[in-house]
């Protein structure tokens, strides 16, 4: 399951500035609809039409949702639209929540849809993981070999928590 996160991305991220869905994926609207703004910004970047990549994925090789450089995007087979559906299940259920962003002792990209994942997959407690969130420290010794990388918040409708 870790073939899609594996590829890592050039740059530094483009965090879309306009209104979020609770996915902590970006929205734009056009013609009344509302358009994941990754997407929009994938056509742009490759000369192609929403209506192209229609039933297909734009994935993040950066695993930030919120992140529109066309750099950090790929269009995602049908692997990658299970793992996705299931992704996006568990973190839309879970609204007011935080997707951890961390680099494994391996140096992988890892995302957890919640401190409680994190903290299992890291073997530490979850109020050591709600401390990295708010910008705390956890001793390097406790981390083994983990690197807390960033937080995000899961939130409802418009705008960020
Ligand atoms: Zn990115």
């Amino acid at each position: 399951m870790d073939g899609w996160i594996e590829h890592v991305a050039e740059g530094p991220c483009i965090e879309h500035t306009g209104s979020y869905h609770y996915s902590g994926y970006g929205r734009v609207y056009r013609n009344g609809k509302s358009l994941g703004a990754h997407r929009v910004a994938y056509c742009r970047a490759n000369g192609l039409e929403i209506e192209d990549i229609s039933g297909k994925l734009v994935r993040h090789a950066c695993d930030n949702p919120a992140c529109v450089n066309p750099e950090h995007l790929s269009l995602g087979d049908h692997a990658d639209n299970m793992m996705d559906k299931m992704h996006r299940g568990r973190c839309g259920s879970r609204p007011g929540s935080w997707i951890i962003f961390m680099q494994s002792p391996e140096g992988k990209r890892r995302t957890f849809l919640s401190q409680k994942e994190a903290a299992e997959a890291v073997g530490l407690a979850q109020p050591s993981i709600s401390k990295l969130v708010k910008g705390g420290h956890v001793k390097a010794s406790k981390m083994r070999g983990w690197v807390f990388l960033r937080a995000h918040k899961v939130v409802l409708g418009k705008g960020r928590a």
